[in-house]
């Protein structure tokens, strides 16, 4: 039966190197599963020292007391060994909390960190570039009276213009602001020049397709005082689209028509993809519109009660939406309205 007992010997040695080997800076997962390993190889129940001490039952009378002595030390030998390093691996949490334990090794869950809306970004950097060229921003109403947003702006009732508006009325005086220009108004009535304001701010027009919603953002510009000429404006906006699109983009006015300015111009810039050569986006053209613009009519000066003689000012309004395509790239604006985190979590 020497052979039994050199088993037991050997047995008793590589389990003690196996326990050896487990290593401290594992995980604890990864610890709790090697233990298990280890508990089910050797001492489960059809594990390697279950084998020998069945086979116990085929030695001779004389030899199995001695044997079977030798068989429990060894066993027990292992077993406390085993118990030792699970209570150093598994530290605390382990012996309270068995294989259950919290495993303070983790790393830690992390609530994700939120972002501001597209459209928010480049509003706010819109507004920013106009600070630093000294405009002050207002705010206005999204519900408007049908007086700030046409009447005081050189529209009124009946004229052809607002059938381009796609209107939302609230009530026959009340409506939907359509544009931001109603903040011209409002403003020019209630100070005095010199003035030079923004105004961002949500607009609604009965729209929608590939590049309208029902909902976008506008932000309004107007500057008034005494001897401003269509050369600042465009001084004004080559600024503003360099900073924007941080490069020195060439700008194209076309006369235009707009019954609060006089005269007006849809003002483009050079295609920012393909910088004027031609492309999908800019549809061949080099060019991409980006925004109206004007000097502001000597009407709606007189209606806030300014001497047109006197003073003389230029207006723009652009489609935050619009700048936002076109910085980013994307030629569907209706993305920027799903809230999809896929598409939003890009920028
Ligand atoms: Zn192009």
């Amino acid at each position: 039966m020497k052979i039994m007992e050199q088993e037991l010997l050997r047995l008793q040695n590589e389990a003690r190197q196996q326990l050896e080997l487990l290593a401290k800076d594992d995980t604890l997962s990864m610890a709790q599963q090697q233990l298990e390993d280890f508990r089910i190889r050797y001492l489960g129940r059809k594990g390697l020292f279950g084998t020998i001490m069945r086979e116990l039952g085929t030695v001779s009378a004389d030899e199995r007391p001695r044997l079977g002595q030798l068989a429990n030390t060894v066993k027990s030998e292992i077993e406390k060994l085993f118990a030792e390093k699970q209570a150093e691996l598994c530290g605390n949490a382990g012996e309270k909390k068995g294989r259950g334990g919290i495993d303070i090794s983790l790393p830690g869950r992390y609530p994700e960190r939120g972002r501001l809306h597209p459209v928010t970004q480049i509003m706010n950097e819109v507004c920013s570039i106009f600070e630093s060229l000294g405009f002050s921003v207002a705010e206005g109403p999204d519900v408007e009276h049908d007086h700030y947003n046409f009447e005081a702006l050189n529209i009124p009732a009946h004229h052809p213009a607002r059938d381009m508006h796609d209107t939302f009325y609230v009530s026959e005086s009340i409506l939907l602001r359509t544009h931001t220009s109603p903040m011209q108004a409002r403003i020019m009535e209630s100070q005095q020049p010199p003035l030079r304001v923004i105004a961002p701010g949500k607009v609604y027009r009965c729209d929608s397709d590939i590049t309208h919603t029902p909902m976008f953002h506008q932000v309004e510009g107007f500057l008034v005082d005494t001897q401003v000429s269509f050369a600042d404006l465009k001084g004004i906006l080559t600024v503003f689209t360099q900073k924007m699109f941080d490069k020195e983009l060439a700008l194209r006015f076309r006369p235009s028509f707009f019954p609060f300015t006089e005269p007006s111009a849809e003002v483009d810039i050079a295609c920012v993809i393909c910088g004027g050569k031609g492309c999908r986006v800019c549809k061949q053209t080099g060019w991409l519109e980006i925004l109206g613009a004007g000097m502001i009519d000597p009407e709606v000066f007189k209606m806030v009660g300014y001497d047109p003689e006197i003073y003389s000012g230029f207006a723009f309004g652009l489609g935050i939406e619009r700048i936002a395509m076109l910085k980013y790239g994307i030629n569907d604006i209706r993305l920027y309205y799903e809230n999809d985190l896929r598409f939003l979590s890009q920028f």
